[in-house]
């Protein structure tokens, strides 16, 4: 069981690799993205990599895609979305 436990420790690590693009505002579900925390309405869009290898392990391999993480500029606040949200201007 221990080696499975250091394989689960590095699959976490994996999902912490992101990509950043800039701070944009975007529309969700024909609404208007705000932070439910603050009302800021710019975010850092983050591509999150979901698959790990502990995923892999518990035959959780559904989970194995990438997930759109915005983040609030002015509090950090992230919003995490299954689909990449529609940019607006
Ligand atoms: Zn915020």
């Amino acid at each position: 069981m221990g080696k499975s436990i250091r394989s689960i420790g590095a699959g976490l690590k994996a999902a912490g690799r992101s990509l950043v693009t800039p701070a944009t505002r975007f529309r969700v579900g024909g609404v208007p993205l705000v932070c439910p925390l603050c009302a800021h309405d710019e975010f850092d869009r983050r591509s999150m990599l979901m698959n790990t290898t502990g995923m892999s392990f518990f035959g959780m391999d559904w989970l194995n895609k990438s997930a759109c993480a915005l983040v609030c500029r002015k509090c950090s606040r992230i919003e995490l979305f299954a689909d990449t949200p529609d940019e607006r201007s």
